[in-house]
């Protein structure tokens, strides 16, 4: 449906609701809600407006939809899929001032968190009761709680933890209507019906706006031990990987690399190289648990084949240190130009010959382009980043997630679909269940108003 733009009338009623201060519409304040954190996007939107509880989330909802104008939920916008950002002049809903931390209730260990808390500060809320968030990503201090139930976000101990959907334990949302649902009571078991975290997590701002949500924290590990791992070839790196996640006791996080990235991540951070030879990839592994963590993974990773060199870290500021070279990836790769961003699961035994394939893949149809490969190995979660293609070409894209889906694979392991991948979300997704989402969309979501555009094809 074609979407009105922003009416006087409107305008009021949004001043009415959220007050002046939180109803933006001046382009150059605007303009950098409706760019996403890749570059590759940037559109414009009527406004950005910031509701601070969640009756003003369902007020502008109800005004929103009676005027027939769409809305884009954001959070923190660093989103990677062009979801969260509104290209057509569409509404901006940012739901940042959210941003209240209720005390962390012991019994249970879980804590409701407002929609626009930082992942950063529900981290640190966690610390302070002596417990633990489990997902963490690089994009911490401004991703927010909302953005990550919206995309289900993965990060780095999926392999120990499962994504953001095994945290939630409930929500609040507010659909198109205005209808608050959902609860954030932090029952573990209740079988009474549809289970919304379940149906809401991973739905990119499509089926309702999330305000709050109930979330399960985990013991903290009494230490930390990690080790780079420098291996020949992917196939060894993906062997290593396998080892280490079926022998290595309290495996907390295991990483991969290759010589390249670890290389542009030096030159662009000026770090010193982690091996005095450099290794054609890297395996990052991270354990936490009960006292010896560090001698379980030393005993682990001497008796694995394959490791040509180690750079191990135990001290906080050590295994800071040894992050950079996995975390700054994507930050050294954002400083050439926008990139394609390609967030692939291959299944375990397909990940070794899929990532040579790929890369000769990219280089045969466009010689001229840098393919960067590096990921969250443990669960087969893969970056295929590529540089030095037009931002409008897609031929590299569709020729990779074809290989992806041929392969057995996930054309979205953790990013979600948002614009960025929509073209191609039939590689994974049947027609039926496509008319299946479609028909839940228009269940939650009658008016349309809520990302249209984005996750599903025509939607
Ligand atoms: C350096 C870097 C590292 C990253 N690492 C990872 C990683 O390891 N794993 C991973 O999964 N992702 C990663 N990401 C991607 C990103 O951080 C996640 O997708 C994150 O969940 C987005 O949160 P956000 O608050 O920024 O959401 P936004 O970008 O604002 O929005 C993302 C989507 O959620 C929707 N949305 C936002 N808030 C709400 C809400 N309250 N209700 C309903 N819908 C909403 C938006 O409409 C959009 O579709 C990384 C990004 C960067 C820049």
């Amino acid at each position: 449906m074609p979407f009105a733009p922003l009416a006087d009338a409107l305008r009021r009623a949004l001043v009415d609701i959220v007050g002046p201060a939180h109803v933006l519409d001046d382009p150059s304040i605007t303009g950098g809600f409706a760019r996403d954190w890749t570059g590759r996007f940037a559109g414009s939107t009527a406004a950005v407006v910031r509701p601070g509880s969640t009756a003003e989330v369902a007020a502008v909802l109800v005004a929103c939809a009676g005027a027939g104008v769409a809305v884009v939920p954001q959070g923190g916008n660093t989103g990677l899929v062009a979801g969260g950002v509104a290209l057509g002049g569409e509404l901006t809903l940012s739901l940042t001032r959210l941003d209240h931390i209720a005390p962390v209730e012991p019994v249970s260990a879980q804590v409701t968190a407002g929609a626009g808390v930082t992942l950063a500060a529900l981290r640190r809320a966690a610390s302070a009761a002596g417990l633990d968030f489990a997902v963490d990503l690089a994009a911490r201090d401004t991703a927010t709680i909302g953005g990550m139930v919206a995309t289900n976000a993965g990060g780095l101990h999926v392999i120990r933890y499962g994504p953001m959907r095994a945290q939630l334990v409930g929500v609040e949302a507010v659909l198109s209507t205005g209808a608050v649902i959902g609860d954030l009571r932090g029952l573990l078991k209740d079988n009474t019906g549809y289970h919304w975290p379940s149906l809401l997590c991973g739905s990119e701002g499509t089926l309702a706006v999330v305000t709050r949500a109930r979330l399960r924290l985990v013991p903290r590990p009494a230490e930390h031990a990690m080790a780079l791992l420098a291996v020949a070839d992917a196939a060894t790196a993906v062997g290593v990987t396998a080892a280490l996640r079926h022998s290595l006791p309290d495996v907390h996080a295991i990483e991969l690399m290759t010589a390249a990235g670890v290389g542009l991540v030096c030159d662009t951070l000026g770090l010193p190289p982690p091996f005095a030879r450099p290794a054609p990839f890297v395996v990052l592994v991270e354990a936490a648990g009960a006292p010896g963590v560090l001698e379980r993974l030393a005993a682990t990773v001497g008796v694995i084949a394959g490791v040509d060199d180690t750079a191990v870290a135990v001290e906080p500021d050590r295994r800071a240190m040894l992050w950079r070279y996995r975390e700054a990836h994507t930050e050294a790769i954002a400083r050439l130009g926008p990139a394609h961003k390609l967030d692939v699961t291959l299944p375990g035994p397909a990940l070794g010959a899929f990532l040579p394939e790929v890369s000769e893949l990219v280089t045969r149809l466009r010689p001229e382009a840098r393919v960067w490969l590096f990921g969250h190995a443990g669960d087969g979660n893969v970056h295929v980043n590529v540089t030095g293609v037009e931002a409008g070409d897609d031929e590299v894209d569709a020729a990779v997630l074809e290989l992806v889906a041929e392969r057995g694979g996930s054309i979205s392991a953790e990013h979600g679909i948002g614009r960025a991948k929509l073209a191609f979300l039939h590689l994974n997704r049947t027609p039926d269940e496509l008319a299946a989402m479609r028909a839940v969309k228009r269940a939650l979501d009658p008016a349309g108003i809520l990302n249209p555009g984005v996750l599903l094809p025509g939607g």
